[in-house]
């Protein structure tokens, strides 16, 4: 099964794809978590990409599209992948189709409000990756992962002024995804905006 999560940052797409992706045996395959390790190990890439990503811009559509190209290739593909974040613009779209088919494109869909709540509220374990809420998903000790002990910090680009940016380029360069994809008989929409709980039950039930 070959599955692209849409939906506003904020959305749940991170949270949601890392249960999917476990329960359908697929890779989950996040851009924003590929460049942000890249960041972090200071690639080229990584060093490229941050400078968009801090200030909540995209990065070029021609650096995702090589990360991606490569990262199909690899075996753990072959029997499907989960996109979270990818793609975020038609040309990013239009490349993919020539590399892949695509199954279903589920919309994760949330009012801007939820979204900014959910954003400037989330913190991120420094070390594994794993994701909390101030209220909704408070760690057991304050500021420091359950999971690993890492340190748990504000993603830059959870700051507002990145947030609000996030928001405005989502408009104008992802949301015309959505048409792109209902017009191909892909699109299926679930609400983001219930518990987590049961949004998990609702994604399940729409690709199984
Ligand atoms: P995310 O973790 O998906 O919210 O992504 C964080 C940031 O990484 C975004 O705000 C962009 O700067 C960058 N990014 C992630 N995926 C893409 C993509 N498909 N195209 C362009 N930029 C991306």
């Amino acid at each position: 099964m070959r599955i692209i999560l849409l939906g506003l940052p904020g959305a749940g797409k991170g949270t949601q794809a890392k249960i999917l992706a476990e329960e359908l045996n697929i890779p989950h395959i996040s851009t924003g978590d590929i460049l942000r390790q890249a960041s972090e190990d200071r690639t080229p890439l990584g060093l490229k990409a941050k400078e968009y990503m801090d200030k909540g811009h995209l990065v070029p559509d021609d650096l995702i599209i090589d990360l991606i190209k490569e990262r199909i290739k690899r075996e753990d593909c072959k029997k499907g992948f989960l996109f979270d974040g990818f793609p975020r613009t038609i040309p990013q779209a239009e490349a993919l189709e020539k590399i892949s088919n695509i199954d279903k494109v589920i919309n994760l869909k949330v009012e801007d409000e939820v979204a900014i709540e959910r954003l400037s509220g989330r913190r991120t374990c420094k070390g594994c990756g794993a994701l909390y809420h101030i209220i909704y998903l408070p760690p057991k000790r304050e500021r420091i992962c359950d999971r690993c002990g890492g340190e748990l910090i504000i993603r830059e680009d959870d700051k507002k002024e990145a947030i609000l940016k996030r928001l405005e380029v989502y408009r104008e360069e992802t949301q015309p995804l959505i048409k792109y994809y209902r017009k191909k008989g892909l699109l299926i929409i679930i609400d983001g905006g219930r518990s987590k709980e049961e949004v998990t039950k609702n994604l399940l039930g729409s690709v199984r």
